[in-house]
C-alpha cells in the first residue's frame, strides 16, 4: 500500500500546504514524516496537532519513527493509528527492554542475583521462564540467545501495549487506560 509523507519540519504553514498537497492526491493511507528527529517533545507534540487535523480520519494515519511508549500514547490521544520504531528491537539488542514499570537496563550488576523476570506482569514466554540475572549473565558471556530473549519481550509488550490501547477505545476508556498505564510506568521498578 502507498502512503503519502507529510513534511514541513516545524513550520506550520509548510505543514499545512505539505498535507493539503498530500491529501489531494488520494493515497490510502497519510504519513506524518519528519518529526521525531531530535526536536522538543512539546514541540513534536504541537506539530503533530497541527498536522493530522488535515488528514481523513477514515484513512490510516502513521507517525514515523515513534516512538517511547509514553510518545505512542500521546500521538494515539490525537488520532494517530499507526507507527514504527527501532527502540524496541535495537534497545533490546544493547541491554535495555522496555516493562510495565518502567524501562529497565538488565545488563546492569544490579540484576546480577535478581530472580524476578524482566517485567513481573508480563505474561510472555521469556518472561514466564527466565529471570534477569540470566538474561543478564547471557549478556556479560555475549551469548547470542540474550538477544533473541531481550527482543522477544520488548517486541511482545509493544504488540501488547498497542492492543491494550484498541481496547481501551473501543471500551471508551483510553484517557483512563493511558493514566494507570503511565503511573505504573513511571515507578521504575520502586
Ligand atoms: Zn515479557
Amino acid at each position: 500500500m502507498l502512503f503519502g509523507i507529510v513534511q514541513g519540519s516545524t513550520y506550520k504553514d509548510l505543514r499545512t500546504q505539505s498535507a493539503e498537497q498530500i491529501v489531494s492526491l488520494d493515497f490510502v493511507g497519510n504519513a506524518i514524516g519528519g518529526l521525531s528527529v531530535g526536536e522538543p517533545k512539546d514541540e513534536m507534540e504541537e506539530m503533530l496537532a497541527h498536522t493530522i487535523q488535515y488528514l481523513p480520519e477514515d484513512k490510516p494515519r502513521y507517525l514515523m519513527g515513534v516512538g517511547y511508549p509514553e510518545d505512542l500514547l500521546m500521538a494515539v490521544s490525537h488520532g494517530v493509528d499507526m507507527f514504527d520504531c527501532v527502540l524496541p528491537t535495537r534497545n533490546a539488542r544493547t541491554g535495555h527492554v522496555f516493562t510495565s514499570e518502567g524501562p529497565l537496563i538488565y545488563r546492569n550488576a544490579t540484576h546480577t542475583l535478581e530472580d524476578k523476570p524482566l517485567d513481573p506482569n508480563c505474561d510472555c514466554k521469556v518472561c514466564q521462564r527466565y529471570s534477569r540475572s540470566y538474561i543478564r549473565h547471557l549478556y556479560n558471556q555475549k551469548e547470542i540467545t540474550v538477544i533473541i530473549l531481550a527482543t522477544y519481550h520488548s517486541t511482545y509488550f509493544y504488540q501488547k501495549l498497542m492492543q491494550n490501547i484498541r481496547r481501551s477505545i473501543q471500551g471508551n476508556c483510553f484517557d483512563l487506560f493511558r493514566k494507570e498505564f503511565l503511573e505504573l510506568y513511571s515507578t521504575n521498578g520502586r
